[in-house]
């Protein structure tokens, strides 16, 4: 413990930061062993057509289970991995694991869905990025137009890497979407520079439909310049019939949430592949 015993008493340290400290670097220390020890895992969860019902897609959702700690939510533990660049290589072990797991679905004989896995700015910002995502691809044999990447609009930052990186990802028939879309602080205008397929309505905006008037204007307003944009759009966080016939009407293309299923297991999918959505509603 550092103190100044100046005319001020001034402290660097106090008991608290200490604990704060190596509570970060206890986990910092497990993160960094959790990929060897086979630590994690990936949920799955639906995206459905509202129009038809049908599964179109999933999303790729990183677990860590800890031997001790138990499981660790990723938004505790993705932001630790951003900062120590752990999410490099914990990323592209989810991007292989995600692809593997939809080329053996489609060699199951299910009819093809999309993979969507969550891709971190610094992940993206690797030189090397658009290489690892050609290299799994080419190893897992899964066709790009069955994969697409959740970008946040912090990549957008960086725009001139930015926006080559995601030409070439592009070019090779990847879908692109932009995750949490209005939680950002990014100006609108690169949704004419940037080859982007899909909106992500963040669930913030769509848990509050029925709440707050404002986010229901927010939600259809969304909506409709995706359409005038002609990009597809998906409301995350859908929890219930009544959110869900608000996005019908509002001609929101897709939708996910706990309404349809929570993130599972990949075996649990099985039962998925075989369900009909459109009479939830
Ligand atoms: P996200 O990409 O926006 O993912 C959606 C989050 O909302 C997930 O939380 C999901 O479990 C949760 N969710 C889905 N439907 C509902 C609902 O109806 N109600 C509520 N209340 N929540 C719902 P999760 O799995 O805890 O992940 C949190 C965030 O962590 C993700 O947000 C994403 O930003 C990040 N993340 C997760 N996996 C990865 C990964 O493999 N790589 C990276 N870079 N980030 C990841
Ligand atoms: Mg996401
Ligand atoms: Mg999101
Ligand atoms: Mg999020």
């Amino acid at each position: 413990r550092v103190k100044e015993q100046g005319k001020n008493n001034f402290e660097f340290y106090t008991p608290e930061m200490n604990e704060t400290i190596s509570k970060k670097m206890k986990l910092e220390l497990g993160l960094r062993k959790a990929l060897v020890n086979n630590e994690f895992k990936l949920v799955y969860q639906p995206q459905i057509d509202i129009g038809t019902g049908k599964l179109l897609g999933v999303e790729a959702l990183l677990r860590w289970h800890h031997p001790e700690w138990g499981t660790i939510s990723p938004a505790e533990f993705i932001p630790l991995a951003e900062e120590t660049g752990l999410i490099v290589p914990i990323g592209e072990w989810v991007l292989y694991k995600a692809c593997m797991q939809n080329k053996e679905w489609q060699n199951e004989g299910y009819s093809p869905i999309r993979m969507a896995v969550n891709i971190s700015s610094l992940q993206f910002q690797q030189s090397n990025f658009v290489e690892t995502v050609r290299k799994i691809l080419k190893e897992t044999e899964l066709d790009p137009i069955y994969l697409e990447l959740e970008l946040t609009e912090s990549i957008i930052q960086d725009s001139k890497h930015a926006v080559s990186t995601m030409h070439n990802l592009k070019n090779m028939g990847i879908y692109l979407s932009i995750d949490d879309f209005g939680t950002g602080y990014s100006s609108l205008s690169y949704l004419k520079t940037f080859p982007i397929d899909t909106l992500k309505i963040d669930q913030t905006f769509t848990r509050n439909i029925y709440i707050d008037q404002k986010d229901a204007s927010l939600v259809s307003t969304i909506i409709n310049m995706a359409q005038n944009l002609d990009l597809k759009v998906i409301a995350e966080g859908v929890e219930t019939a009544e959110q869900l016939q608000f996005l019908q009407q509002e001609r929101c293309n897709e939708a996910q949430g706990y309404f349809f299923s929570r993130p599972i297991p990949a075996q649990e999918m099985n039962y998925i592949f075989q369900q009909q959505f459109a009479n939830k509603k």
